[in-house]
């Protein structure tokens, strides 16, 4: 097909999108590591994780050798409402550039929560609502995932109790009200609500909190009450295991304008959209069947893969939480306050960091003053007003495709669009006014990070 007639959106049929998700762990050949329990250090068995996590999701995050999990029937008629996602053709950023490149993104923002989360939070919803539960609690940083979840949860008649780091609760006050009005609790954290809470600001009076935190006293919630389990938007195998719609979506409508992708980008914070994305390319890499350059994007604020160490550490604050093996900047790292709130995470996906760690794909990190130039660049060209955390994504896909200017190669690029950025108008603001300023931690403190770490030798 000739490039003229690949249209600006390819949009899939209803009846050609995914009706399984790909689980890309049954194609690594060093599978990411287990879950341990802090107490024994021996990996998490299913009865151990019950009381935290609903019973058929720990099954999927245990399972490394499964390819395909059915999507379930009322999980892909909810989907029908905001999926298919278009996977658009950036000829006016093209354009713009004076590139030789092809440049595609696939977008995630065209759903009220304003990103791909809501793919996993109605499959997490679902298996809760499934196993007879009365609710769940979550934690959200930047609000995206508190809000993808209530959305779930109201549509499966679900109590829903978001703990929402206490800044973005201050700031994000129109965050707060679209969780509510899908009827969600809202409390922000450290709370009084939970001893883990209490205890932290005992500890730390006048905190304004940090997601490690509030997933501490979501779990709390959770396994001290009858009828609720805890759940998680990101970085857990499941997570990205929903996610890989994204990616089988994408790798369908490429072939469909008879397109190959050279390289592959998409940001990180926890790795779920990123793991979704990629995972389909990566399994057909994993298999032999194709070569991809794939790469991560990580604010220089929070550098867990380019700077991080790769070891067993906890997922949270409070240490409630199993260690997971991952590329860590210490459970007790507080990253400087970075606008890309859903980038602001210590740890990454186990299943990334394997990934990574096998190079089997690259990582950079990239300033947030150039993010928001990149997205400034993108929004008027191309119409969408991005997200802070899919802006790190353009930024890197705009670098790529200046490369080929200069060499004059015609690479074909994708990336991730993971959301819109109308929540995020104060850090427009500051960009606006030239008032942002970038932050890279010094070796000292990403050592104190590291100091946090528990001493494993697994
Ligand atoms: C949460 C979020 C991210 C980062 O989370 P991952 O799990 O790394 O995908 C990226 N973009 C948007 C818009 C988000 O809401």
């Amino acid at each position: 097909m000739s490039q003229n007639n690949i249209p600006y959106k390819t949009y899939l049929e209803e009846s050609e999108m995914p009706k399984q998700w790909y689980n890309v762990r049954a194609d690594m050949k060093n599978k990411p590591a287990p879950l341990l329990n802090p107490a024994t250090l021996e990996p998490m068995k299913f009865e151990e994780l019950r009381p935290v996590f609903c019973d058929e999701l720990i099954k999927q995050e245990m399972d490394d050798t499964t390819p395909y999990f059915d999507i379930p029937q009322e999980i892909l008629d909810f989907y029908k409402m905001y999926r298919p996602s278009p996977l658009v053709r950036a000829y006016f950023l093209e354009k713009y550039l004076d590139t030789p490149a092809k440049i595609y993104y696939k977008f995630e923002g065209n759903n009220t929560s304003g990103s791909h989360k809501l793919n996993s939070a109605i499959a997490q919803a679902y298996y809760a609502k499934k196993q007879g539960l009365k609710g769940v609690t979550t934690e959200t940083g930047a609000g995206q995932w508190g809000t993808a979840l209530s959305m779930a949860c109201s549509y499966f008649d679900l109590d829903c109790e978001v703990y929402m780091v206490k800044c973005s609760y201050e700031q994000k006050p129109f965050r707060r009200e679209v969780m509510r009005t899908y009827g969600a609790s809202v409390t922000p954290s450290p709370s009084e609500k939970t001893e883990v809470g209490r205890k932290i600001l005992a500890e730390f009076p006048g905190t304004t909190g940090s997601l490690g935190c509030a997933i501490s006293e979501a779990v709390e919630a959770a396994t001290s009450k009858e009828g609720y389990r805890y759940v998680l938007g990101s970085v857990l195998n499941q997570v990205l295991l929903h996610q890989s719609v994204i990616g089988l979506e994408t790798k369908t409508a490429l072939d469909k304008i008879g397109e190959k992708a050279d390289i592959i980008i998409g940001c990180a914070g926890g790795g779920s959209n990123l793991g979704g994305l990629i995972s389909t390319f990566m399994g057909e890499k994993l298999r032999g069947e194709a070569d991809y350059r794939i790469v991560a994007v990580e604010p220089a604020s929070c550098p867990s893969l380019t700077r991080g160490k790769f070891a067993y550490d906890f997922c949270d604050t409070g240490k409630v939480c199993p260690l997971a093996k991952m590329y860590t900047l210490g459970n007790g790292f507080i990253p400087s306050a970075n606008h890309a709130g859903g980038l602001r995470y210590h740890g990454m996906s186990s299943v990334v960091s394997q990934l990574y760690e096998d190079k089997l794909m690259e990582a950079v990190s990239v300033e947030q003053t150039e993010v928001f130039e990149a997205a400034v660049k993108f929004a008027r060209v191309e119409g969408i007003l991005p997200a802070p955390e899919s802006s790190h994504a353009i930024k890197v896909a705009i670098n790529e495709a200046l490369k080929c200017k200069e060499t004059g190669e015609e690479k074909t690029i994708v990336f991730g669009l993971t959301g819109t950025g109308y929540f995020d108008m104060v850090a427009y603001q500051k960009y606006n006014d030239g008032e942002m300023s970038d932050y890279i931690p010094t070796e000292e403190e990403l050592e104190k990070g590291f100091a946090t770490m528990p001493v494993i030798d697994k």
